[in-house]
């Protein structure tokens, strides 16, 4: 054992440096963080560890004769090929599981990869075993480290950002965007309870939309709906292919930094993760939802020795989550905190600052003063709803279960509230350079019929917040009832910036006095593919007081019609006393059904994996 105690912390001083190496190359928009090769070198001296064992039996095979001293070249050999072998299997097996499953693993590739692997890595080994012969393993390993030491270094400076002309002035455009937030929980559109009292100063000075739907439910496909102006069909990003194509459709983000302007964005969640393709024509874009490590080749074999922990031993689970340090989202104050640091670099360009707050969203875990607007409730049900420890199947849910989950959600919405208000103090609005568009990507079931979280396309979780707050503010603020959707932040911050809206955007520019008079009644669209079930997909057409719901594919198709006037809450479907409503309404649906088909379909991405390792079923 003792020849393997000097190599085992040097190799993870070289495998920490290539690890380091790989995942900076692979996010280049991460903020450099030196602190990345110090937890991925604990993580791979924890494997090293584990590997003397094996690694000294298979010394012991190898060099019957006589006993291998630290000095020997195979010695570091056999130890670096038990640490990286369980690292690289991982790797490969991980890339043909996906959020449907592990369908990928009962197909020939994958055993055919790993095959292959092993055969390499074998004829490798015989290579080096025999070049390195007997020699001293500390001059090649002395040489290792030096090399992978000084190229994770040099990758790990940070970008120059350049420095430009101003140009003429333009505005500020801060893009807010509050995760999971229903309109009706907040003061500004007529909630009672003290939930939103920073946002109802900020609707003060605002143009306030008072009929505004999200483009989706799903916070990908809604966002990007927001960065490029079209409907998701359009856009063609989904649960199972969560990429954004720019040769679909263009982000405002590439159209402002063609400007002229510093574009920066800022993501409390993982599904929003630069890797998707959305960082496209962001200066920065700060994603770092989880510490560096977690992105690291040695943590992913880890996080998901975890989770199959955590799924045969109950005691390891804590309310569905298995995973330490591993999360999907981070606090709205981090968040802020770097957008803020953002705004204020010294830079005289103007910039374009995209803020996703993820904190209304479930699990409902309010810590702030929010807490007091939570009333006394003994019932069994707490913020992680059904994926509570406390949950037990077959229990049927309370009004007063439902109104604590709700006091829950309305308390985190009043901390981020006053997060946001501080936020924006520090902003000095009153100076007229900076226009808000506040908004949110969906709403919430909170329990209305038996509808939870935000995985089906009722009122409660399309009706969106839509703040409009233009450079100089709008005092005493105006409501304005035009139908908004999210596909119009795009071209309405751009026409704030004075922009060109690119060819193919679908949605309007709120910020047209004449807005009322030009939405009109306009057709607007709720694209819903986001679900493992194609039977759960939903289309959703909106026009004047109607609403017709198409859920499912092939011939499952069943639709649904709602009279948002007579029933503003569009639980009652009256498909059937209003036939030709339904008709006419059908055949728009499916004419742009048709023109739709061909929109992308399959493929899966690394995200929808670590989707899946976190139980994530649609959220
Ligand atoms: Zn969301």
């Amino acid at each position: 054992m003792s020849s393997l105690l000097l190599p085992l912390p040097v190799l993870a001083v070289v495998l920490a440096a290539l690890d380091a190496l790989l995942v900076r190359t692979a996010q280049p928009w991460r903020t450099p963080d030196v602190r990345l090769f110090f937890h991925a070198y604990f993580v791979w001296l924890f494997f090293g560890l584990v590997a003397l064992a094996p690694a000294r039996a298979t010394l012991a095979v190898l060099d019957r004769r006589r006993t291998a001293t630290v000095r020997d070249a195979r010695c570091w050999l056999v130890l670096l090929t038990w640490m990286v072998a369980p690292v690289a299997t991982h790797a490969i097996l991980d890339r043909h599981t996906t959020l449907v499953g592990f369908s990928g693993l009962g197909t020939l590739r994958p055993w055919g990869e790993l095959a292959l692997m092993g055969l390499l890595g074998w004829v490798l080994w015989r290579l080096l075993d025999r070049t390195l012969g007997r020699v001293s393993g500390i001059f090649p390993a002395t040489a290792a480290t030096v090399v992978a030491l000084s190229a994770s270094l040099a990758a790990a400076r940070a970008p120059d950002l350049a420095l430009a002309d101003s140009g003429p002035a333009r505005p500020n455009l801060l893009l807010l965007v509050w995760d999971t937030t229903r309109s009706d929980r907040l003061q500004p559109y007529g909630h009672e309870r003290e939930t939103s009292p920073g946002l109802a100063r900020l609707a003060e000075e605002s143009l306030v939309f008072t009929d505004a739907l999200s483009a989706s439910t799903f916070t990908f496909t809604s966002h990007l709906s927001m960065l490029t102006g079209v409907t998701p069909n359009t856009h063609g990003a989904h649960l199972l292919d969560m990429t954004y194509d720019p040769a679909r459709a263009t982000s405002i983000a590439e159209v402002l930094k063609a400007q002229g302007y510093r574009t920066g964005a800022f993501v409390g969640t993982d599904v929003l993760a630069g890797r998707t393709g959305m960082r496209a024509g962001f200066d920065v874009y700060d994603d770092a939802v989880d510490p560096a490590v977690c992105d690291t080749w040695a943590w992913r074999l880890v996080h998901d020795l975890q989770s199959l922990a955590a799924k045969l031993v109950p005691a390891l689970r804590l309310n569905g989550r298995p995973h330490w340090i591993q999360d999907f989202q981070r606090p709205g104050g981090e968040v802020l905190e770097n957008a803020l640091a953002f705004v204020r670099r010294d830079d005289p360009r103007p910039w374009f600052c995209f803020v996703n707050l993820y904190d209304a969203h479930w699990p409902y875990l309010p810590e702030g003063p929010g807490r007091e607007l939570v009333r006394p409730y003994e019932g069994p049900v707490d913020g992680f709803l059904f994926r509570s420890d406390r949950w037990e199947e077959g229990y049927e849910i309370q009004p007063e279960d439902a109104r604590h989950v709700a006091d829950l959600y309305e308390a985190e919405i009043h901390d981020l509230d006053q997060l946001v208000a501080d936020f924006l103090d520090d902003l000095d609005l009153e100076l007229g350079s900076t226009a808000v568009l506040m908004t949110s990507d969906h709403g919430e079931g909170l329990g209305e019929h038996g509808t939870w979280n935000h995985d089906d396309v009722r009122e409660p979780q399309v009706r969106v917040p839509l703040l409009l707050r233009l450079p100089a503010a709008n005092p005493g603020g105006r409501r304005v009832e035009a139908p908004a959707s999210g596909i119009d932040v795009m071209p309405t911050l751009l026409s704030l910036a004075g922009v060109a809206v690119p060819d193919g955007v679908e949605g309007l520019d709120l910020s047209n006095p004449e807005i009322e008079t030009i939405a009109g009644e306009r057709e607007r669209w709720i694209d819903d593919r986001d679900h493992l079930d194609a039977d759960d997909h939903h289309t959703v057409l909106y026009e004047g007081p109607w609403k017709l719901v198409r859920q499912g594919v092939g011939e499952r198709v069943r639709y649904s019609l709602f009279d948002l006037e007579a029933d503003p809450t569009g639980f009652e479907d009256v498909h059937g006393a209003h036939p030709d409503v339904l008709a006419a309404l059908t055949a728009r649906l499916e004419a742009r059904a048709g023109r739709d088909e061909g929109v992308s379909s399959g493929g899966e991405t690394g995200s929808a994996a670590a989707l899946k390792a976190l139980g994530y079923t649609g959220d």
